[in-house]
């Protein structure tokens, strides 16, 4: 497979996943929950993401923490702050 067309196929999995859809599915992702392509699709996203690399860290962490997936998926101010790194990361 040519490296244009690996590219457009990448965008086109990557793109149909937005950080706020990835940090709202996240539970989802954890409970495994998800079909295979989904998953395809999230670890696509969290390849290319660092924020969305980072939500995930943190709630992993809080899991081991409390031992159990957060009732409260995304603190209004993370969801911010990754949407904000999202557009930055689609100018750059
Ligand atoms: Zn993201």
């Amino acid at each position: 497979m040519d490296g244009t067309v690996k590219e457009k196929i990448m965008d086109y999995l990557a793109g149909k996943l937005t950080c706020k859809e990835v940090t709202e599915a996240v539970t989802e992702y954890l409970e495994g929950t998800f079909t295979f392509w989904e998953r395809v699709r999230f670890q696509m996203h969290l390849g290319m993401c660092v924020g969305c690399r980072n939500y995930l860290r943190q709630i992993k962490q809080t899991i081991r923490t409390l031992g159990k997936l957060p009732t409260e998926p995304i603190p209004p101010d993370v969801r911010e702050e990754l949407l904000r790194r999202f557009r930055n990361w689609k100018k750059g």
